[in-house]
């Protein structure tokens, strides 16, 4: 039985959403790879390495968990990380179709890896990298939202 789980996603940047997923996740499998999609079709505010940077500030101190990017099959990259778990995160009912079609799919290609889904902590419900973005770019506060070294990042690169 595999106790690795893999959290995949963008990431641009991480949230306080996110980063309550990647807490819960840890509490239950013995490992977490937090990954960082490569998706060819968006074009990112931050880049990959900045992304991973960003992920691993927040996440240090937190046993076990680690930070990782990827590109390619997410199947093939759970297998090769030992992982038999992908972790999802589920916010509104507007996450469900998009989330349900990626699942079956993967079960699709690989049923040996199973996709589980995490409830969204209701103070982070309506939090999206998208949103906070947006919110900075009109000269917004964020601040509790995304870790503090997050703020920093988005105020140098969106603030005007
Ligand atoms: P993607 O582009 O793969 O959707 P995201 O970085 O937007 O990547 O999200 C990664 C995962 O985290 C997704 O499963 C998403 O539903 C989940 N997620 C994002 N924000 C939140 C939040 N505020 N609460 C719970 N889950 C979230």
């Amino acid at each position: 039985m595999s106790k690795i789980a893999v959290y995949p996603g963008s990431f641009d940047p991480i949230t306080n959403g996110h980063l309550d997923i990647i807490k819960r996740t840890n509490r239950i499998f013995e490992n977490v790879v937090v990954a960082v999609f490569c998706n060819p079709n968006k074009t990112p505010l931050f880049s990959m390495e900045e992304r991973v940077e960003m992920l691993e500030e927040a996440v240090q101190g937190f046993e076990n968990v680690e930070v990782d990017a990827f590109e390619g099959l997410l199947t093939n990259y759970a297998r090769q990380k030992g992982a038999q778990v992908i972790v999802r995160g589920l916010r509104a009912v507007s996450d469900f179709e998009t989330e349900f079609q990626m699942a079956s799919m993967n079960n699709k290609l690989d049923s040996g890896v199973e996709t589980i889904f995490m409830m969204t902590n209701n103070r982070y419900a309506y939090l999206s990298s998208s949103i906070v973005k947006e919110v900075v770019e009109f000269g917004g506060c964020v601040q509790g939202l995304v870790p503090d070294n997050v703020v920093a990042k988005l105020e140098e690169r969106l603030g005007g």
